[in-house]
């Protein structure tokens, strides 16, 4: 074998030579191994049918040979690639060049470059992938240093990739130094020493090379020698649509608040005059009266229900709408709580003159735990409905265990009627707000449509159901299912029965202040409380309440809640906490037009004792005050002018005793001490001004004792301080700062000493 085809056949180099005809004489031992095919069937033709992807083009070419070598057509002597086909059907890339040998051969010599054709592919491919795609890629080594960054950056953050390699990235993206810092430590830690959280640093706001903000967020790996990936994509978009959401939430949610505050508001509004129309109905009706007018009244008191009804029932639509509604668990006595609710209405079934009854399987739990005033709440409307719409026969409500399983019972309350019934095309809407089965039903039986829509969502919140069956003309079936948690016995029989007995008793006898601000009802309360033979003092708003707790000591406190001036939390929070100790004892309970819990608790909150709605039932009130009023007294009413007041600037037990606690005796001395008071602060005014030291010396010096006298114990130090100063002029800067501050002390001195003069001269 000749050296030179000994080294064609190592350097893997395929040599190819053609006659005249095209035909190839001499292919290289390389070609083998390169192709799969043995050189031979490649001789001839073969080359251009076997090594060529697309013959055609085999042929175009082997005729092209022909012509040059007839030197019909010219030789090109470039380099050119084309793909040479296999045995195995695979193409490798080929770089060829031709030219013409000794004996006036073609020869074409061609070198494998698919290895490198593949890594030049794959370089390419990388390149469109990092810079097409739409995450920033980075990777950094362990002093923070950044190796690489995809070009891909250019289009999330403005910046090229070199203008953010090395430390550059942390000085220009982030919004501060510190951010930046902070960032790479919280990274490093995470990656290098599995320290902290990913979620501290999954999430980061960048700026852009024009300085808008940008969201970032990231995946992080390990890389190789000690460097670490970051992917980052722009969820700026993302973010900007959640705020977007957040403030459209928000907006909506501040519409239902507003809405919510809107029927709050107006339900206190009309509330407050229909408390006054109710309540005079109530106190009239008591009075001696004709039967005309008797009826008449009687109407009006039935209006006003109703209107308070409606009230109620707008503003717990909307309350269970805007998820506001509080449910309650507590353990009650559910068959008494049947009991009560068929009583209440045991009075509408007999003027109809129809049955009212009620069966309670005996495998009904008596306790349970359950919000007993929602459950009411449905039968009272369910039951109402029932006897509404029925005129003959009656309504017969039936409750019974239908499972129960882990201490839950499952409680079918079944409420059926034989009266007008529903149409079937009807039956489905009549728990939609505002619906009637028929139009005329509000103008034959009255109501609005809301009730079973409140009822319906009432059960939806205790996670129970409710289903209606009807015949048009017979009658109609509620079914209620409601799973309640069984509860443990209790005692609260006797309770119930105590207050009945008590409601008869209709002389109480208490003093009670009636701190309220709306007239009509500060004379309806009045003429309420007097019936019961209380005495009612009453203040026109919270800061009147205040003052008069100071002079007096009332059995009990009834505190409207809105009012001018001060408001009633402001009130009960000074009587309860700033008067006296007697003073805080007194039961203070809140007179609210609203039903809401927050009221409520607020109101609890600022240490009133107790609440009760407005427009009070006369049972309700009774009962509260009842509740309240015997509270063992500190001290017994008839003594009142005689309370030792507990004062916070003032003692004046001394003084007590040395006047053997003799009015007169006392008045006149703090009569005195005022005039000894006003003139010894004018004074200090103006000697001060003229730096009198030693007259203003004598003065503090003569006001001394009746300081101690009249125990101003947060007084004597200052005036001891004054008194030395004076004396010895020295430290003279102090004496304003002083003076100061022993003034603020005299404002309430004197406020305690006037309320200690009048109750002595009461
Ligand atoms: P309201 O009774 O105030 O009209 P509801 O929401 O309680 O409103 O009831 C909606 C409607 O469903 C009623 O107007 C009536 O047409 C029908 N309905 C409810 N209960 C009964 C019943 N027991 N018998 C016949 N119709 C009923």
């Amino acid at each position: 074998m000749k050296t030179s085809e000994l080294l064609l056949n190592d350097a893997n180099l395929i040599a190819i030579s053609a006659d005249e005809k095209g035909h190839i004489k001499y292919v290289s031992a390389a070609v083998e191994k390169i192709s799969g095919y043995k050189t031979e069937n490649l001789l001839g033709d073969l080359w251009w049918e076997n090594t060529y992807c697309n013959k055609k083009d085999g042929l175009a070419f082997k005729q092209n040979v022909i012509k040059i070598l007839s030197n019909k057509s010219p030789i090109n002597g470039k380099v050119y690639e084309r793909r040479m086909l296999c045995k195995d059907g695979s193409c490798r890339w080929i770089e060829w060049r031709d030219s013409l040998g000794a004996n006036n051969n073609f020869v074409s010599v061609g070198v494998d470059i698919s290895d490198w054709k593949k890594k030049e592919e794959h370089k390419i491919q990388s390149e469109a992938i990092l810079k097409n795609i739409p995450s920033i890629v980075l990777v950094s080594n362990k002093n923070g240093e950044i190796i690489f960054v995809s070009p891909s950056i250019e289009k999330i953050l403005g910046y090229t990739a070199n203008e953010v390699l090395g430390r550059n990235w942390w000085q220009k993206v982030f919004l501060s130094k510190n951010k930046a810092e902070d960032a790479k430590e919280a990274i490093n830690n995470y990656i290098f020493s599995n320290k902290g959280s990913y979620l501290d640093i999954f999430k980061q706001k960048l700026k852009t090379k024009e300085g808008l903000d940008k969201w970032i967020e990231w995946q992080y790996s390990k890389g190789v020698n000690d460097t670490y990936i970051s992917i980052g994509s722009d969820i700026t978009d993302r973010i900007l649509q959640d705020f977007e959401l957040k403030k459209a939430k928000e907006a909506a949610e501040e519409s239902v608040q507003v809405k919510n505050e809107f029927l709050a508001n107006m339900s206190h509004e009309i509330r407050t005059p229909l408390n006054a129309v109710i309540g005079f109905t109530d106190l009239l009706l008591e009075t001696t009266l004709t039967t005309e007018q008797r009826q008449h009244l009687e109407t009006m008191h039935t209006s006003g229900e109703i209107l308070l009804t409606l009230i109620n029932n707008v503003l717990d639509l909307s309350k269970l709408e805007s998820n506001k509604f509080e449910i309650e668990k507590t353990s009650f006595n559910l068959k008494r709580t049947l009991n009560e609710v068929v009583k209440l209405m045991r009075v509408k079934a007999q003027e109809k003159g129809i049955s009212l009854d009620l069966i309670i399987n005996s495998n009904t739990p008596s306790e349970v735990v359950s919000d007993s005033n929602r459950i009411s709440q449905i039968l009272l409307n369910l039951i109402g409905n029932a006897i509404k719409f029925t005129d003959k026969g009656g309504v017969t409500i039936t409750v019974v265990k239908i499972e129960e399983n882990d201490k839950i019972a499952t409680i079918s309350f079944e409420i059926k009627d034989t009266g007008i019934g529903i149409v079937s095309n009807k039956i489905n809407s009549v728990f939609g707000a505002f619906t009637q089965a028929k139009n005329d039903t509000s103008r034959i039986y009255g109501g609005t449509g809301l009730g079973l829509t409140i009822v319906k969502k009432l059960i939806n919140l205790l996670n129970g159901e409710i289903k209606v069956e009807s015949v048009f003309g017979k009658g109609s079936t509620f079914t209620m299912v409601l799973p309640l948690k069984i509860g443990e016995k209790n005692s609260s029989k006797i309770n119930a029965e105590k207050s009945k007995e008590e409601v008869n008793d209709k002389n109480l006898g208490y003093s009670i202040l009636l701190v309220e601000d709306n007239k009509t009802n500060q004379l309806l309360a009045k003429t309420r409380l007097q019936r019961w033979n209380c005495t009612v003092d009453i203040a026109d708003n919270g800061f009147e309440g205040v003052k008069k707790t100071q002079q007096q000591l009332y059995d009990i406190i009834m505190m409207d809640i809105q009012m001018p001036v001060m408001d009633g939390y402001e009130a009960t929070k000074i009587i309860k906490n700033d008067i006296s100790e007697e003073v805080s004892k007194i039961p203070i309970i809140a007179m609210t037009a609203f039903t809401s819990k927050t009221e409520i608790k607020r109101a609890l909150e600022a240490g009133m004792d107790d609440y009760i709605f407005k427009p009070f039932k006369p049972d309700e009130l009774f009962k509260i005050l009842k509740k309240y009023g015997d509270h063992p007294k500190i001290i017994e009413p008839t003594m009142k002018n005689e309370v030792k007041r507990s004062y916070k600037h003032i003692n004046l037990e001394f003084l007590e005793k040395e006047t053997l606690n003799e009015s007169t005796v006392l008045v006149l001395l703090i009569e005195l001490f005022f005039k000894d008071l006003k003139a010894y602060m004018q004074l200090l005014d103006e000697k001060v001004k003229l730096k009198k030291w030693q007259d203003l010396y004598k003065e503090t010096h003569k006001i001394k004792p009746s300081i101690s006298m009249f125990g101003i114990t947060k007084l004597e130090p200052i005036v001891f301080s004054l008194e030395q100063k004076f004396k010895e002029e020295i430290d003279l800067e102090d004496v304003d700062s002083l003076v100061k501050k022993g003034k603020s002390i005299i404002v309430n001195v004197k406020k305690e000493l006037k309320i200690e003069l009048k109750s002595l001269r009461e």
